[in-house]
């Protein structure tokens, strides 16, 4: 599929004269529904990866394919999405990462998904910023965003503060996934992978549920391995 901007909607327009467009970078302002400023956008360009994250998770390889690597201007949208509550960056991240999923071999996706937080952690935080990075690459593709397919079960430790081995019993199991997965090619976002273990666990929930195919896409990765 060929990538195209999604155009604002009326509602996104309108909704500007309240809380006006700023760079998800840097929060400089901006014209009207852009939301990365021009200084910002080329110095993400140097930071475009070529290659992707290749991880051997429990006897499978999964592939991770990221848009940036996680410094600079990267590194600070992702902090800036994390704490602070802002759709416009997700928005920006979505586009991002939608224009990279077109230039994809396969691109069939049935849905969009997103790696998923404990109920309890959505409610402290107010929001998933994966799950609002997903609403807006399923916008492209127009397929459906299904933020119910994939949860998670119990609370685990932040993954930063642990070694990758631990990272990975951490996270094992802790996720389920629902029927709607069955036979579908699964387009799974996050906003940034270190390890890769999250959403190598994720991905292992939805083929044991009997997802078809799982692709993983990420704004922003650390290290890559190929
Ligand atoms: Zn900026």
């Amino acid at each position: 599929m060929s990538f195209e901007k999604i155009k604002p909607t009326n509602f996104d327009l309108f909704a500007t004269v309240f809380y006006p467009s700023s760079c998800f970078c840097c929060r400089t302002d901006t014209n009207m529904c852009v939301y990365v400023c021009d200084q910002c956008a080329e110095k993400l360009n140097k930071l475009k990866t070529k290659r992707t994250k290749t991880v051997s998770y429990y006897g499978n390889s999964f592939t991770i394919h990221s848009v940036f690597y996680y410094k600079d201007e990267a590194s600070a949208a992702v902090k800036m999405l994390k704490f602070t509550f802002s759709p416009d960056g997700a928005k920006a991240m979505g586009d991002y990462i939608a224009e990279k999923a077109s230039r994809l071999k396969t691109q069939d996706f049935d849905l969009v998904a997103a790696v998923p937080m404990t109920v309890k952690k959505v409610v402290i935080r107010g929001y998933n910023q994966a799950e609002l990075i997903g609403k807006q690459v399923s916008r492209y593709y127009k397929i459906p965003f299904n933020r119910k397919c994939l949860k998670k079960l119990r609370e685990t430790k932040p993954q930063h503060t642990l070694s990758g081995i631990e990272r990975r019993i951490n996270i094992r199991n802790a996720y389920a996934a629902t029927a709607d997965v069955k036979g579908k090619h699964i387009l799974l976002v996050d906003d940034v992978a270190t390890t890769g273990a999250t959403l190598c666990e994720c991905a292992t929930t939805l083929l044991n549920a009997g997802a078809r195919r799982v692709t993983l896409m990420t704004f922003a990765a650390t290290k890559y391995s190929n």
